[in-house]
C-alpha cells in the first residue's frame, strides 16, 4: 500500500477540481497537505472541508509566491511534493487572440508554473517530486485552444529539461496530461451555456472511452508520481485521457 506518511505536499490551485481531489488523495495517503489559490474565501472553505492548510497566493504574482514559500518554510522547513496544478482555460480562435488573453493565460499556466518551481527549489528536499499538470491538449489540435495548448506544450518541454538538471539533487519532475475532466474550469471561461454544451459534446466525442475523466482519477496518478513507488520515473509525461492521445 502506497504511503506518503510524513511528506509535506504543496498544491497550487488546490481549492477546486483536480487540485482539490489530489489534496484529498495525498492526505488520505498520509501527506501533510497545503493548498493554495487566488480567492481567500475559496481557499479558506476548501481547506476547512479537506482538513488541510490553506494559503492564498496568486501564481502570476511572483512576490505572492515569495510570501507563500516564506510561510511554508517557517511552518514546515522543507517540501517533499510540489504539485504545480494552478491553471486557467481561456479559449479563443486564431484571429481573435488578444495580447491580454495571451499574457493572462501564459502568465498563469506557464510563467506561473516556471516561477513556482524556481521559488520553491531552495526549500525542496533532495529527492522531492515535482508534478506539472499539463494537458493532452498540447498535442490534439483542438480548435480554439491554440494558446492554451501552447502553454501546456511549453510545460511539457520545460519538464523534460528540468528533470535532467534537477536529477543532480535526485528531484524527479514529471508531467501529467489529462484529457477532458469534469471540473469547474469550463464554466470559468464565461462562455454561454449552449457554447459550453457544444464544446463538451465535441470533446467527449473525441474520447475513445466516450466520457470525461473524474478529478479523482487524475489524483491517483498524481499520488503515484509523488510517491517512492515512482522512484525511477523522471522527465516523463503521462496521459490520462480515455485514449484521446492515441487518435491524434
Ligand atoms: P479548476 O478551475 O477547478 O481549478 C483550477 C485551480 O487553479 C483553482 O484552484 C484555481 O483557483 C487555481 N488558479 C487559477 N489561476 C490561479 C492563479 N493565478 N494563482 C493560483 N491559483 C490559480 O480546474 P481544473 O480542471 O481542476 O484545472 C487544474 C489544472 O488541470 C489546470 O492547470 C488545467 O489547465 C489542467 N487541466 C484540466 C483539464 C480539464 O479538462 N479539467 C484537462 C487538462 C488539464
Amino acid at each position: 500500500m502506497m504511503s506518503l506518511q510524513g511528506k509535506v505536499a504543496v498544491i497550487t490551485g488546490g481549492n477546486s477540481g483536480i487540485g482539490y481531489a489530489s489534496a484529498r488523495d495525498l492526505k488520505a495517503k498520509g501527506a501533510h497537505v497545503i493548498i493554495t489559490g487566488r480567492s481567500a474565501e475559496k481557499v479558506k472553505q476548501a481547506a476547512a472541508d479537506l482538513g488541510v492548510q490553506g494559503i492564498v497566493a496568486d501564481v502570476s504574482d511572483l512576490s505572492a509566491i515569495d510570501n507563500l514559500v516564506a510561510q511554508i518554510k517557517a511552518d514546515h522547513g522543507q517540501v517533499d511534493i510540489l504539485f504545480v496544478n494552478a491553471g486557467i482555460f481561456a479559449p479563443a480562435p486564431v484571429g481573435q487572440i488578444t495580447e491580454e488573453m495571451f499574457d493572462h493565460q501564459m502568465g498563469i499556466n506557464f510563467k506561473g508554473a516556471v516561477f513556482t518551481i524556481e521559488k520553491f527549489l531552495p526549500i525542496l528536499n533532495d529527492g522531492a517530486s515535482i508534478i506539472n499538470l499539463s494537458s493532452v491538449n498540447a498535442y490534439t489540435g483542438m480548435p480554439n485552444t491554440a494558446v492554451y495548448a501552447a502553454s501546456k506544450a511549453a510545460m511539457n518541454s520545460y519538464t523534460r529539461t528540468a528533470a535532467t538538471e534537477l536529477a543532480a539533487r535526485k528531484i524527479r519532475v514529471n508531467a501529467v496530461n489529462p484529457g477532458p475532466v469534469t471540473t469547474p474550469i469550463f464554466e470559468k471561461t464565461g462562455l454561454p451555456q449552449e457554447a459550453l454544451n457544444d464544446f463538451a459534446a465535441n470533446m467527449q466525442n473525441r474520447v475513445p472511452l466516450k466520457r470525461f475523466g473524474k478529478p479523482e482519477e487524475v489524483a491517483k496518478l498524481v499520488s503515484f508520481l509523488a510517491s517512492d513507488e515512482a522512484s525511477f520515473i523522471t522527465g516523463g509525461e503521462y496521459n490520462i485521457d480515455g485514449g484521446v492521445a492515441v487518435l491524434t
